[in-house]
């Protein structure tokens, strides 16, 4: 096979796809778009032009980094990183990428309004079984947790988009 370009830079490949990367020492991190994290485990080797997941294990260089993001076989990702003449395969990357946050975005919404619909009724049925003034005043905290809970519900089913994905980090961020 006749190879007409050098590879190119996995780091610009990567940011092209819509990955994050933050330069740490001598390596980059990001958020691995193989699998879902809330905190980075995905490592790019500048030097070395490969990348490593410590989350879910994946690795290669950047044909094998688009092979797997696109599910293209060798010869197509070499046509895809113009290494190599092939044919044209279509693929919006950034689309691509974004339509695949947005999903996970939304599942993430759903699965947190359950939970804190769980957590509500769970918060009721306590307060409803409290009998005296001082088993109210150790459950304080959930008179407190209540409307703040609702508020975040109310946030998910009604919200704009930039008012959920706030939260979605501030909750990301607690679980750190
Ligand atoms: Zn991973």
């Amino acid at each position: 096979m006749v190879m007409d370009s050098p590879k190119p830079d996995i780091i610009q490949t990567l940011q092209n796809e819509g990955v994050e990367l933050k330069h740490r020492g001598r390596s980059y991190i990001g958020l691995c778009p193989f699998h879902q994290e809330k905190h980075p485990s995905f490592t790019v080797n500048p030097e070395k032009q490969i990348f490593h997941c410590f989350g879910c294990g994946e690795h290669g260089d950047v044909i094998s980094l688009v092979q797997k993001l696109h599910q293209l076989t060798f010869r197509q990702a070499l046509a895809y990183l113009s290494i190599a003449k092939g044919a044209s395969i279509e693929i919006n990357s950034r689309e691509k990428r974004k339509r695949q946050l947005v999903k996970s975005f939304r599942q993430w919404e759903r699965a947190c309004y359950d939970e804190l619909a769980r957590t509500r009724r769970a918060y009721t049925a306590i307060l409803r079984d409290l009998g005296t003034i001082e088993a109210v005043e150790r459950r304080a905290w959930i008179y407190h947790e209540l409307p703040v809970l609702e508020y975040h519900m109310d946030l998910i089913k009604q919200g704009d988009d930039e008012a959920r994905y706030r939260l979605y980090q501030e909750v990301s961020n607690a679980r750190i």
